[in-house]
């Protein structure tokens, strides 16, 4: 597979609010996504402070590494709007800005339809170094720059996003020389859970080669790992490309994958127990209910989940669930028994074909934990059907992290546990965060005993 040529795009976004933290920069990935749609790659983006000197620095230096620099904010009439000035100190060294009169009559007539008289400020919004040209602002007051710097084409747009869109659109992009449309820019992700980064890295070897076509990087997002593929060229050629990729990647992480683009694992999950014809239910203590949330969010899950459980104290795990109370004494709430009896009780009186059940110590740190039950220890229960018969499968995990991460990575790895099981996939799969006891005769408790 070979590389195509693409432009090579940078963002620039100029203000103290983005700096400092107080807004977020949602010009940066907007345009970037406008570009993709046109081929045209961004490569860098950069956000510097209402400050001349950092932002003509910045225009210097990006213009050097990019054919195109999209420049968003400080083009307003007040004293921190700097961007003209600091443009004029890079294309147009040692001359003023000059007065466009066209612009001038335009913000002039704007304020008119407003009904009120243009302030004096605002002139200076009708500045520009003479190099650059204007381009309109039906929405407001700052119009934009369109210029250039060497081979790299600058526009420079005002900060607010309804004047800026638009503004992008319909006035920068007709006046850019843009990379032939024949050139599509396709991106597909693939997502796994269960496999480590760098196992995930290791099975796709050679096919990480920054160089590809498609290229293939590996981002990880609250324990979903997933392959991000972008593929440039021809647009048959590329689909196809990318068609390949993708297929290839789901296949080398066979059996963690489990979907592509804005497939849930929930979404896939339950679209094998409805292929299977089988119905699920939960039992949840420490995750309280995200397992259930995380089914129910997969809109038509009422084909297949009966519903669940969520006792947190040790009475109502035995009034509603009839753990024994001697189990919660002698092994404690969070241990392979009590998981296992809430499995096959969600199991036995739901009537499903499938229950999970979770029970963990999810957090915060406390001084009193027992030091083979650490933060983290939770214990999960599939408890199945089969012919005629019924087995339970409990599995072990330390889930690292606090309250909410060992929560949301319980309920994760159910649904895993549970879509191998649909799988037909053997019982100790490795997954990521399982407890291995390095006891070589452990204590029975990572336990795949059938009944
Ligand atoms: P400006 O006067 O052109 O510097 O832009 C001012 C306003 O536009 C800011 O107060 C923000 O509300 C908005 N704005 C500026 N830059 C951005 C950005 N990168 N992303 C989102 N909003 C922005
Ligand atoms: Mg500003």
């Amino acid at each position: 597979m070979s590389g195509a040529p693409t432009m090579r795009a940078a963002l620039l976004s100029i203000g103290d609010e983005l700096t400092l933290g107080q807004n977020i920069d949602t010009n940066s990935p907007w345009i970037a996504a406008q570009l993709a749609e046109r081929s045209i790659i961004t490569v860098e983006q950069r956000t510097v402070a209402d400050d001349r000197a950092a932002i003509a620095t910045a225009v210097a230096e990006l213009s050097l590494r990019a054919d195109l620099l999209i420049i968003t904010g400080g083009l307003g009439p007040t004293e921190d709007d700097l961007t003209r000035e600091a443009l004029g100190d890079v294309l147009t060294p040692g001359q003023a800005l000059i007065l466009d009169d066209e612009v001038l009559r335009q913000i002039t007539a704007l304020f008119r339809t407003r009904g009120r008289d243009m302030p004096q400020m605002n002139c200076k919004q009708a500045m520009r170094p003479c190099t650059m040209k204007a381009i309109r602002n039906f929405n407001g007051t700052a119009p934009g720059l369109i210029g250039r710097l060497g081979v790299c084409q600058i526009v420079s747009l005002p900060g607010p996003p309804r004047e800026m869109q638009p503004m992008f659109i319909e006035q920068a992009l007709p006046h850019l020389a843009l990379p032939p449309v024949k050139d599509v820019v396709l991106a597909g992700s693939v997502h796994q859970l269960g496999m480590g980064e760098s196992d995930a890295a290791q099975r796709l070897g050679v096919m990480m080669h920054r160089s590809r076509n498609p290229l293939v990087g590996i981002t990880v997002s609250d324990a979903i790992v997933s392959a991000r593929v972008r593929a440039t060229g021809v647009y048959d050629r590329a689909t196809r490309e990318l068609e390949e990729t993708l297929a290839e990647i789901e296949q080398r992480w066979q059996p963690y994958s489990f979907g592509r683009d804005i497939t849930t694992l929930a979404q896939s999950t339950g679209a094998l127990l409805r292929r299977a014809g089988r119905t699920l239910a939960t039992a949840e203590s420490c995750t309280g209910g995200w397992l259930g949330k995380l089914v129910v969010d997969v809109p038509g899950s009422s084909d297949y989940h009966r519903g669940g459980w969520v006792p947190y104290s040790n009475a109502m795990k035995s009034s509603q669930l009839k753990v024994p109370a001697s189990f919660i004494e002698r092994c404690g709430a969070v241990s392979e028994p009590v998981a296992r009896a809430m499995a096959e009780s969600a199991l036995a009186q739901s009537g499903a074909d499938d229950a999970l059940a979770i029970t963990g110590i999810a957090g915060p740190p406390r001084d009193d934990l027992p030091s083979e039950k650490p933060l983290g220890t939770v214990f999960i229960a599939l408890a199945r059907k089969r012919g005629g018969s019924a087995y339970t499968l409990v599995r072990h995990f330390i889930f690292p992290g606090d309250r909410l991460t060992v929560r949301d990575r319980a309920a994760k790895a159910a649904l895993q546990m549970l879509r191998f099981a649909l799988l037909d996939q053997p019982d100790d799969v490795p997954l990521l965060w399982e407890f291995v006891a390095l006891d070589p005769n452990p204590p029975a408790i990572r336990s795949h005993a059938r009944t």
